[in-house]
């Protein structure tokens, strides 16, 4: 039997986005087969909704976003859709808006009446042309999820605007993108045994070009009010090494904690009370909320927000903000280590049941 070794299937983080689309594959294969695409859509209309969450805007909020990303993904890969995503991007955004054919779009000031455009000079036979040039990728470019972050929005300066005057523009037309699709699937589906098939292909992996151009569009906006948020960056952190629960290549978890069983938005209370992992969650907030005492520096309102057991999420975003204030507190003690350390692991038991 040939040796794979383990070095080939971890992500570098060079890796174009068809590359981390089969990485993807890799690890939830065995899960996928189990669900249907309807079932991939309902949760990837879970997924997209939670970043319509103000939740999301705020630091830690990178979660929603790539749950929504590998929603995607896996809808992609699906055996009954078979898209890839890097192409379809590419071929309807290749570096140029689909509707007015600009490499700056100026669909604001014509309404996206694409005839009204022309006289700007670029023409349907020149953005065919250049979508064939940059898919046969002479330049070889490595088209990871910061190229496209970067290609659309070059495409979309006019984003940043919207985007100071209403954010919420920017969820909204994801949920759309993503109803759209779901009806572009039902569209493919009827077609699938006409002559209309090759078409409804066609329709469908634009729907999912578009709604993958919404989403990194929100994602870049939203990134720019967050540190060190590179999409990029964040898929490989949370999925370079396989699963994130059970750091397998392929998927090993529990039935209950697989991606497609597991809750996202749980509480306490909804665990049993003889789970060990309730019991270390309680002890540890407990002792969290204790050791808060010594740093009179910190807002009361976190000791209260972790004793009312709110959803495990909401745990997790009061725990980021301690931790974010305890690092303006200027000692290196051990007792800052030790809420760090303590913080740590209540953050991994959460972790573990609410994504
Ligand atoms: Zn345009
Ligand atoms: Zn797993």
């Amino acid at each position: 039997m040939k040796c794979l070794s383990l070095g080939v299937l971890m992500l570098s983080g060079h890796e174009s986005v068809s590359q981390l689309q089969s990485h993807l594959s890799r690890i939830y294969a065995k899960q996928n087969e189990k669900i249907g695409v309807e079932t991939i859509l309902m949760r990837l209309l879970e997924a997209a909704s939670e970043v319509t969450s103000p939740f999301g805007l705020e630091e830690g909020g990178h979660g929603p976003f790539l749950r929504t990303l590998s929603w995607f993904f896996t809808f992609c890969s699906s055996d009954d859709v078979k898209i890839d995503i890097e192409q379809a991007v590419v071929r309807r955004y290749p570096e140029l808006c689909p509707k007015c054919k600009q490499s700056g779009c100026i669909c604001e000031r014509t309404y996206g009446v694409a005839g009204r455009a022309r006289h700007f000079g670029t023409s349907a036979e020149h953005f065919q042309s250049k979508a064939e040039r940059m898919i046969a990728n002479v330049s070889g470019d490595l088209r990871d999820l910061s190229w496209f972050s970067k290609t659309l929005s070059d495409i979309y300066l006019v984003n940043l605007a919207r985007w100071k005057v209403n954010r919420y523009y920017f969820p909204t037309k994801l949920l759309r993108e993503t109803g759209k699709l779901a009806n572009g699937y039902r569209c493919y589906l009827n077609a699938r045994d006409t002559a209309g098939k090759s078409h409804a292909k066609v329709r469908l992996e634009n729907d999912a070009a578009d709604f993958f151009a919404w989403l990194i569009a929100y994602w870049q906006l939203t990134a720019s009010e967050l540190p060190n948020a590179n999409l990029q960056d964040r898929f490989v952190a949370r999925y370079g090494n396989g699963c994130p629960y059970c750091h397998q290549i392929e998927c090993a978890c529990s039935p209950a904690m697989t991606r497609t069983n597991r809750a996202q938005i749980a509480r306490l209370e909804d665990l049993d009370d003889n789970d060990d992992n309730k019991r270390k969650i309680e002890e540890l907030i407990g002792d969290i909320i204790n050791s808060l005492d010594q740093f009179p520096e910190l807002d009361k309102k976190y000791k209260l927000e972790l004793r009312q057991q709110k959803p495990a999420k909401e745990i997790s975003l009061t725990l980021n903000k301690i931790l974010g204030g305890l690092d303006k507190v200027d000692k290196a003690s051990t007792s800052v280590e030790n809420v760090v350390r303590k913080a740590g692991l209540l953050q991994s038991l959460l972790d573990s049941f609410i994504l």
